[in-house]
């Protein structure tokens, strides 16, 4: 892998293990250029400079990314569409919203993605995370999985692009304590919103969530066999640490239409 690796917008550059610093260059540390060599001989004021200027580009930008787009999925909407689905191995995930991803984005709209073809998916590291995946992040695709093909996909597409601050088991979890510190389904529920069939403003689930957690959610719709437009996706938006919910930068496009159905699952 070239040393360069996500040039989209800003470079960084993956050293050694030991020497494992992080530098935006052309965007935080303009003229950055030079390959530094530990035991090169610098006047001291310079050596001084030099210190400060990559201490701070460690301390403030020492990720690639703005922000992430924490995504969940209703599964009623995901099955509902011509492609269908089918249930995981491990059998029917309950009837609640599920993780699709944690996406790391930039503020204006768009997003680095297969940053690190080197470090595949990794299921050994996340051994004691599979009960917390199988629950709370189910693959629905066809035919049936126990979800490695799906997280291993969000990892290298996704998770891979997040490296400088979260390793792999750091980066999932991170999500489920996202999915933990909100709870869509009872947020909806508690405004009468429920996944009953029923058409429901989208206005009013926006409304719901942002009285709830404090922040205004982006909404997504399918559109199901019959042509209805349905709540299918919810993004919230979180620090780059994968810790807080922000304000959304940026909003994802949606199809939505003004009511959407909201399925059973
Ligand atoms: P992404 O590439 O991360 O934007 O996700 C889109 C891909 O994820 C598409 O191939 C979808 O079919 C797939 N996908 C979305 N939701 C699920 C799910 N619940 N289970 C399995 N695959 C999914």
């Amino acid at each position: 892998m070239s040393p360069y690796s996500s040039c989209q917008r800003g470079c960084v550059i993956h050293l050694p293990n030991a020497l494992r610093l992080s530098l935006y260059v052309g965007r935080h540390v303009e003229g950055v250029s030079h390959p530094f060599r530990p035991n090169m001989k610098l006047p001291r004021p310079a050596a001084f400079l030099l210190l400060l200027l990559a201490l701070s580009a460690v301390a403030s930008t020492a990720h690639d990314f703005d922000f992430f787009y924490f995504v969940q999925q209703w599964p009623g909407s995901y099955c509902d569409t011509r492609q269908s689905c089918c249930y995981p191995s491990t059998g029917k995930p309950a009837s609640d919203f599920g993780i699709h991803g944690l996406w790391p984005n930039y503020n204006d709209g768009s997003y680095p993605a297969n940053c690190d073809p080197d470090r595949p998916y990794d299921a050994s590291e996340m051994s004691d995370l599979m009960g917390g995946m199988q629950a709370n992040w189910p693959t629905l695709a066809c035919p049936s999985g126990d979800g490695s093909s799906f997280w291993s996909h969000e990892w290298r597409k996704h998770g891979t692009c997040s490296e400088s601050l979260l390793d792999q088991r750091s980066y999932f979890q991170a999500a489920l304590d996202l999915k933990k510190q909100v709870d869509l389904l009872k947020v909806l529920q508690d405004a009468g919103i429920r996944p009953d069939g029923g058409f429901y403003s989208l206005r009013g689930i926006a409304g719901a969530v942002r009285e709830a957690i404090g922040y205004t959610p982006g909404i997504q719709c399918n559109v199901d066999e019959s042509g209805n437009r349905q709540l299918h996706q919810i993004y919230l938006c979180v620090d780059a640490w994968g810790k807080e919910l922000i304000e959304c930068p940026v909003f994802p496009r949606s199809k939505c239409s003004s009511r959407v159905e909201f399925p059973p699952f």
